[in-house]
């Protein structure tokens, strides 16, 4: 089979040298970081070669295939060594999906992802389907082919592992929007990163489906700019289509290969826009594996979200506290100011990755009483918002903002945490950052 070498030991790299090794490579794990140490015992139980803190060149240049994880650069030099020898260089994605004869189900965009992948998976789980959920999100996707293979995978995908495909092939891909994102590995190029999404659908032939937000421009416009064999399948929540996903009369409507279901917008245990255009997304692609229209309904009103996306915290004093500290882009803070339909004290703020905060501007002057900063260096939200808001509040830890949001909020208010930015300036992650948020709330 050959010498299969996987840079990086995270989940996906562990679960990929499981896998390998079943189908007989020879198998060499290099992470130039520190390696786990609950991933070091599986690879010494499996029995498998590797390094932590260090590449070693010459165990590492002989490879015949190479896994690459999704958190490493092409442009690291060892890479570029690997690829100008002509080794193949691949993804997760693209090596585990050799292996299996499943149905696959592709989830990729800029935001939304890991809901509509979450709730796609929920949909056919309930739907009585053999379904297994990886990719971004859970367990490897690779270690799931090597010990149970499913009949179907539902798998949240990123741009840097569709980076990482040469025949990957989803029955069904969804697109949920595009929007400027990770630049930094794409030479600050907005139509690399696009070119990048885009090959979700490159392998996909006329029996294939791609599912799309048809209310985006600019997948509208990548999708004729690059060929996509598949059949496309919009969704809306501003035009009525012929096919595929709209909203009418407060209603989610859906036609789709001479099928119909119609859900009430009511029925939706998310809340907010983004979320009905994600329900449209998923809703579809249940159809087309043939879940039942009612286990669709029914799993729609079940589903209960996933946290840190809009998620509700508390109330307090008729004060709803809502945590979204997922939201690390503008696009995202977009939708959660958009989907609140209350007064709102805002905590926003971290590390900007270039925010221009110009499309929020509308949003922010009807519905926000209040900003709270919560980051290292606020200059650029004072400098975006400090005319159209009277009360902005600097805040340097989040006992701090949340404090300040109770003082701020009256009865009936939204106190929402949706930053817009990274959180590394005083937070370990999104995660770290929304569960100090939740903990304040739950001390006041
Ligand atoms: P991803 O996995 O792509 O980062 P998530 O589902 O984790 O997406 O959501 C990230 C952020 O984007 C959250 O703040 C969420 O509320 C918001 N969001 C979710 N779905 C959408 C959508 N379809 N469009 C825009 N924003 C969305």
């Amino acid at each position: 089979m050959g010498r299969l070498v996987i840079l990086g030991g995270g989940e996906s790299g562990v679960g990929t040298a499981i896998l390998g090794k079943q189908k007989g490579f020879e198998v060499f794990v290099s992470d130039k970081g520190e390696i786990q140490e609950k991933y070091k015992e599986v690879l010494e139980h499996f029995e498998i070669e590797w390094e932590s803190g260090e590449h070693t060149e010459a165990k590492i240049l002989n490879a015949d295939l190479v896994m690459k994880s999704p958190g490493i650069p092409d442009k690291v030099p060892l890479v570029k060594e690997l690829v100008e020898k002509g080794v193949p260089v691949i993804s997760e994605i693209e090596f585990a999906s050799k292996y299996t004869d499943a149905t696959l189900i592709g989830i990729t965009g800029s935001n939304g992802k890991t809901t509509t992948t979450m709730l796609t998976y929920h949909l056919l789980k309930n739907g009585g389907l053999d379904v297994g959920m990886a990719g971004n999100i859970g367990d490897s996707y690779a270690k799931m082919v090597a010990e149970k293979d499913f009949d179907h995978y539902v798998l949240e995908i990123s741009s840097f592992q569709l980076d990482g495909i040469v025949d990957f092939k989803p029955h069904i891909a969804i697109i949920t929007n595009i929007t400027p994102d990770h630049l930094d590995r794409y030479e600050y190029k907005f139509e690399n990163y696009i070119a990048s999404k885009c090959r979700i659908g490159m392998n996909q032939d006329a029996n294939d489906y791609l599912i799309y937000d048809a209310d985006d421009d600019v997948i509208r416009e990548a999708l004729k700019k690059h060929p996509i064999q598949s059949k496309l399948v919009p969704f809306s929540v501003k035009q009525k289509l012929e096919e595929g996903a709209w909203l009418e009369d407060k209603t989610i409507k859906i036609k789709l290969e001479h099928k119909t279901l119609e859900m009430s917008e009511d029925i939706l245990a998310l809340e907010g826009q983004h979320n009905v255009k994600n329900t449209m997304a998923a809703s579809m692609a249940a159809m087309l594996v043939k879940v039942r229209k009612e286990a669709i309904r029914d799993s729609i009103q079940s589903f209960q979200g996933v946290p840190h996306r809009l998620e509700k915290v508390l109330k307090i004093n008729h004060v709803e506290y809502i945590n979204d500290s997922k939201a690390t882009n503008v696009n995202a803070t977009y939708y959660a100011l958009d989907g609140i339909k209350k007064p709102i004290v805002w905590i926003v703020g971290g590390v900007d990755k270039g925010n221009d905060y110009a499309e929020l501007m509308p949003m922010v002057r009807e519905k926000v009483k209040a900003i709270v900063c919560l980051g290292v260096d606020n200059s650029k939200l004072i400098d975006a918002f400090g005319n159209v808001i009277d009360l902005m509040v600097e805040t340097y830890s989040m006992e701090e903002a949340v404090k300040v949001a109770y003082k701020i909020a009256e009865r009936g208010d939204a106190v929402l945490l949706s930053p817009a930015c990274a959180s590394f300036d005083l937070f370990k992650n999104y995660e770290d950052r929304g569960n100090q948020f939740k903990n304040a709330v739950k001390n006041l």
